[in-house]
Order: C-alpha cells, then structure tokens, then sequence
C-alpha cells in the first residue's frame, strides 16, 4: 500500500477543530488521529492516551531532547504540546490517512520538516462568532479566554499560509469539505 499523505489542521482557539476531526473520524475510521503530548494537566472527562498524552515539563523535555517529537510548541503562552513522531511516520506508511490537529508555530514545523504534507486552516465565519463559541464552550475563565483571543488574532493574520482554507460556519459542512481536500472516499 502506498504511504498517505499526512494532513494538518490548524487555526485559532475554540474554531471547532477538535469537532471536525472527531466529525471525519465518525465518518471515516480509518482516518488515524494523532494525538498530541502535552504538559496541560487533564480536563474533566479528558483520558490519558486517548485526549493527549498527559505529562510533567520533564518528561515533555525528555521526549523532545531525544527527537521524538516531530514538532511541538508552548500554545498560548502557557503550556508545552508536541507530536510524537513515531506513531505518524507508521501509520503514514501503513497507507493510513493521518491528521494533526496542532497550532500555528506546530504547523510551520511540520511545514519545514514534511513539506509534501497538505496545510489546512480551519477558519471562524467571524472574530464576533469566536469570542461567542469560547464563551459558549465555558472552560476557560476570563483570564484564560483573554490569552487564548490573543493567539488567535496572530493565528487569523496567517491564513493565507494554508493551501486550503475551510470556514467552520456549520460542522458538517466544514467537515465534508475537509474530507475533498483529504480525497477520502467511503469504504
Ligand atoms: P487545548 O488545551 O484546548 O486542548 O488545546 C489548545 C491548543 O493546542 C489547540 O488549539 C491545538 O491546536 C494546540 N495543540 C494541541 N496539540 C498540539 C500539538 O501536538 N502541537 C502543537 N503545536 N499544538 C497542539
């Protein structure tokens, strides 16, 4: 079997990019989500390995001090997420379709160290629309949701960056033309 391409989802805080992804995998299993290292400690309901793999600044620094990381960033200012890199380049060359949902500064490196890799910015319809989803989603308190708006003003300036831009107006819309531009096909 051919090695898939690996596709990269970004863009800014509370667009709907873990729910498109999630939307994708629902519709097409074999589509294999990364999942990311990260120094944040858990969420409610959040499962080790399955969310993030949940670890202390010393066992992040571990894994990028070895190279096991294929990109990784401090994401809004605060704590470390990366992306093993083993578990990518096998199900790349197992012919699975693989997705990243990472950030920006995520992107650029991945950008740099897989340049065939197809770019993909998930976009807000509005920055009215943004604030309205990360309050909406009430996990962050003020402080919180006033850095992760920062990050995402710098996110937005850098759309043109992508090859594809998808505006998140409506889930399921966002998603099918997600899985055009990742050329799934049903099985
Ligand atoms: P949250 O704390 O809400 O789960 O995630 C915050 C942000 O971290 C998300 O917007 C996501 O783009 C970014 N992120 C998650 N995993 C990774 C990763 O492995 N690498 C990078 N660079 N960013 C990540």
């Amino acid at each position: 079997m051919a090695v898939s391409r690996l596709t990269v989802l970004a863009g800014p805080t509370a667009v709907g990019k873990g729910t498109v992804s999630a939307d994708v995998r629902a519709r097409y299993p074999q589509v294999w989500l990364s999942v990311s290292a990260t120094t944040r400690p858990p969420r409610p309901g959040e499962v080790d390995g399955v969310h993030y793999y949940f670890v202390d600044g010393a066992a992040f620094d571990a894994m990028a001090a070895r190279g096991e990381l294929l990109e990784w960033a401090v994401v809004h200012g605060r704590n470390r997420y990366g992306t093993p890199r083993g578990p990518v380049l096998e199900q790349l060359a197992a012919g699975r379709p693989a997705l990243l949902e990472i950030d920006l500064a995520g992107a650029r490196q991945v950008r740099a160290a897989m340049p065939d890799a197809r770019f993909v910015f998930l976009a807000p319809p509005s920055w009215e629309e943004l604030e309205r989803r990360l309050v909406g989603r009430g996990t962050e308190d003020a402080e919180e949701r006033a850095r992760r708006l920062a990050t995402a003003r710098i996110e937005l300036a850098a759309e043109s960056e992508f090859d594809h831009v998808i505006v998140n107006d409506e889930v399921h819309r966002a998603t099918d033309e997600l899985i055009e531009v990742m050329g799934l096909t049903r099985r």
